[in-house]
């Protein structure tokens, strides 16, 4: 169909093929493929990636640590790129503005949940990059009402980190309430977006790393941290709340050990190995422990707007599209200061 009815380019002068970095099953390390280049359907979006960011979600992906995703997938939701084609019924974003693509593809509308302002727990939810195509790849297909505006101070490499580990990162933020001193498990994308807003917001914040990992330490001290330590340290002061990055169930109860009565310690990745068993003294003294689950679209406009307000500055690590496997295996190996970004548009 598509193939014998062009004959090397569409009418609107888009080539009718694109590459893509393909995740065929659990395990495997991803193909690098050539297929037709996708048609946006109704209220959909065709979208020319510029770069696209590398999430720890996407190892797990490849891993198989996620259930019922989409196989063949093309992994990426941290994805800037410019809109190329409208599908039917599409008047905006404008063919030629520049988007960005989140986690979150699409969500029902009509549940209670989202009824109720929380479409990130909508249980028809489809994520960008697991149960639909992502941004490892010279296109993606997106429904128009999920993209957003990205702030103009931003380049395309530096914005791509905003849309998952921002985004995610800001809603973990918010749910640590007014804490006064914020303890951040894993210095990673999110962590190192995350400590800048808190630090423009004039809160204490304490980074915690792998136990030994100087780098780590040093890049957080870098950002402007006012202590950075191994998990297994104890902070200077007690923290009014930890948020948990790195997918280590062990630092549950060594973030509620850090934590004062009537903290929060906020689980913000969407997978972690198991949480051992711990006393009940840890908890006790009106402590809870949550998850942090998705994004809202609302989530995204709040951060993009405070990105708008707050310079960030964005640590990015650029790869061409075909070095996916290894931007995640340096991803893997911690050895990432801040954000990796695949940049299939260069
Ligand atoms: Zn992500
Ligand atoms: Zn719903």
């Amino acid at each position: 169909m598509l193939l014998r009815s062009t004959f090397g380019q569409r009418n609107d002068g888009v080539g009718m093929t694109m590459q893509a970095m393909v995740c065929e099953g659990p395990g495997r390390p991803l193909a690098l493929r050539t297929l037709p280049r996708p048609e946006p359907g109704a209220g959909q979006v065709l979208i020319a990636v510029r770069a696209c960011g590398v999430c720890r979600t996407d190892l797990h992906l490849v891993d198989g640590e996620l259930p019922d995703p989409k196989v063949p997938v093309i992994p990426g939701h941290d994805i800037v790129g410019t809109v190329a084609a409208h599908g039917p019924g599409v008047s905006a974003p404008a063919v030629g503005a520049r988007v960005g693509v989140p986690w979150l593809g699409w969500s029902c509308g009509r549940c209670g949940y989202c009824a109720t302002g929380r479409e990130n727990l909508c249980a028809d939810a489809r994520y960008t990059g697991y149960q639909q195509d992502g941004g490892y790849a010279e296109y993606a297909i997106a429904d128009a009402r999920y993209v957003f505006p990205l702030p103009g101070g931003y380049d395309d490499v530096h914005a791509a980190p905003l849309l998952c580990a921002g985004l995610i990162g800001y809603r973990a933020y918010a749910m640590a309430g007014d804490a006064r001193t914020l303890g951040l498990y894993g210095f990673g994308a999110a962590a190192h977006l995350v400590a800048q807003v808190a630090l423009a917001q004039g809160r204490t914040v304490c980074a915690f790393t792998r136990p030994g990992d100087r780098d780590a330490r040093a890049f957080a001290k870098e950002v402007g941290v006012h202590w950075a330590g191994g998990s297994d340290e104890t902070p200077p002061a007690p923290l009014d709340a930890a948020l948990i990055f790195a997918p280590v169930g062990a630092l549950v109860p060594a973030a509620l050990a850090a934590t004062a009565r009537g903290g929060a310690v906020v689980c913000a990745g969407i997978h972690m190995s198991d949480i051992p068993a711990f006393p009940y003294r840890l908890l006790w003294g009106e402590r809870s422990v949550r998850s942090v689950a998705n994004l809202t679209r609302r989530d995204g406009t709040e951060f993009l707007a405070l990105a708008a307000t707050i310079p960030l500055a964005v640590h990015v690590e650029t790869h061409a599209l075909a070095r996916a496997n290894e931007a995640l295996a340096r991803l893997r190996a911690g050895a990432v200061a801040g954000a990796a970004v695949l940049t299939p548009g260069a």
